[in-house]
């Protein structure tokens, strides 16, 4: 990726609205954007004209900005080098904000010599100039993913560090650890005494706490710009595809009387008014034969553990089978066409003493109680418990891989040092144990410079005078 150039994007959402934002980052924004923004004052954007000096961190200009032949209100907010989000200058230009204006201008721009920003670029750049580790990147786009205010606080955690905070201590700690138990084992047949394995397993036991418990306030932050998942299950032949295909108003599911048509997990957005989730459809719960039996099932218990809600189909045309069951779930009564008015009340009548959850009534075929049933997805999706956590940090799948790896490493080491006894013996496992959890923790800010913190930590130390 090029550093040394000027790079401009729209910074607002698509779509039109009353303000735009156009951001230009890099050595040439201030004179690229003077080309086309003339503040109302004496001022200038461009460097050495005006009085806008470099040493002064922020500005802003009020003025207009040159659209071919239109002169249009703007305002130009200026960062200077490197007191700004990318440590470079950047120029951010505030103006009406049609599509189309955004466009013309940013062509501009484009022409005058600033090159198109690649998505995250900025943020990029921000990373690669040291103003942002890792973890805060993923807190960037946490708070973009994020719906909820719960969420948006959990970003904002990560974003200002609360997870490379602990990350950066427990390799600090770590490292010292490691030059303790590193010398027991360079100087072993001297009688030093570096670290008593009491002493070592108290303060890895420390570390772990700390890790344990940023591990458990993490809520996973990958799925937040996603539809909820609402999935479709129960046996074979109980109307799974017709349901989905009849309450999403596609045709993507395969219907035929043939028990095991549905192989793959299918996926359809379903409309609730106010919002859409995700529906889908599994393979039945036959006995898995054949390798292929075996791979939709596979991908079955993936779906239904990712589902946010699990609807059970029951087969109106079939005898009532099983308990009521485990998961957050409501019971689906389907081919309610081909029931009686008297044969739905005894059904009702058993399932509300089998079970405690909802039960709604509907028929693929003809479309009764669909509508009903959306309603209840909908306050159902709105009801799913939020735990509300005042720590609660935005995680994503590398953030969680990282924490359990240091975190097995780690008890590892403490069940090593637990088993020496008054010295420490199996120094050499502890500290490949201790490397790894250093390790692991180096990849949530992005940087692996364990030898480099040793040799800080080594340097305090006069051991081999
Ligand atoms: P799946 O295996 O659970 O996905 O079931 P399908 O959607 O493939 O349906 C199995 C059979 O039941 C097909 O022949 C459908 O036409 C039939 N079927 C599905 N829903 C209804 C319904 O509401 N009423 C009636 N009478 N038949 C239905």
């Amino acid at each position: 990726m090029n550093l040394d150039d000027t790079i401009v994007a729209i910074s607002s959402p698509p779509g039109a609205a009353p303000r735009g934002i156009i951001r230009l980052s890099g050595p040439d924004a201030r004179t690229i954007a003077a080309r086309f923004f003339h503040a109302d004052s004496s001022e200038s954007l461009e460097p050495n004209v005006g009085q806008v000096e470099s040493s002064r961190p922020a500005a802003s200009l009020v003025g207009h900005v040159s659209i071919g032949r239109t002169s249009l209100p703007a305002c130009a907010y200026l960062f200077n080098a490197p007191r700004s989000f990318t440590r470079q200058d950047i120029v951010e230009l505030h103006l009406h904000g049609a599509p189309g204006v955004l466009g013309l201008l940013l062509d501009q721009f484009l022409a005058a010599g600033a090159r198109s920003a690649e998505p995250g670029e900025f943020t990029a750049r921000a990373f690669l100039a040291g103003a942002l580790d890792l973890s805060q990147v993923h807190g960037i786009a946490g708070m973009i993913a994020a719906r909820s205010d719960h969420q948006l606080q959990a970003a904002a955690r990560l974003l200002h560090g609360a997870l490379s905070r602990t990350a950066l201590a427990a390799r600090e700690e770590l490292a010292d650890l490691l030059s303790l138990v590193e010398g027991a084992m360079d100087f072993a047949d001297e009688p030093i005494e570096f670290i008593t394995p009491d002493d070592l397993r108290r303060r890895l036991n420390a570390i772990r706490g700390a890790l344990d418990a940023t591990a458990a306030a993490g809520l996973r932050a990958e799925r937040w710009g996603e539809l909820p998942r609402v999935l479709l299950s129960g046996p074979p032949n109980a109307g799974k595809s017709s349901l989905l295909n009849r309450l999403t108003g596609l045709d993507r599911a395969i219907c035929a009387p043939i028990a095991g048509t549905t192989r793959d997990v299918l996926t359809a957005p379903l409309d609730l008014g106010d919002h859409e989730c995700l529906l889908m459809d599994v393979a039945g719960h036959d006995d898995p034969t054949t390798d292929l039996d075996y791979a939709a099932q596979s991908a079955a218990r993936a779906a239904i553990q990712s589902a946010d809600l699990i609807l059970k189909i029951v087969d109106a045309s079939k005898p009532w089978e099983g308990d009521a069951p485990a998961e957050p779930t409501f019971i689906v009564v389907n081919k309610g066409d081909l029931l009686g008015d008297p044969e739905k009340d005894e059904l009702r009548r058993l399932l509300a003493n089998k079970s405690t959850h909802s039960a709604y009534f509907v028929s693929a075929a003809t479309g009764d109680g669909c509508e009903a049933l959306k309603l209840g997805i909908a306050q159902a999706l709105r009801d799913l418990p939020v735990t509300i956590n005042d720590a609660a940090i935005a995680l994503v799948a590398e953030h969680r891989q990282a924490l359990d790896d240091a975190l097995r490493c780690l008890s590892s080491a403490i069940e090593l040092a637990g088993r020496a006894g008054d010295s420490l013996t199996d120094a050499d496992l502890i500290a490949a144990e201790l490397h790894a959890a250093a390790a692991a923790l180096a990849t949530l800010v992005g940087r692996d410079d364990t030898e480099d913190l040793l040799g800080r930590i080594f340097s305090r130390f006069c051991v081999g005078k």
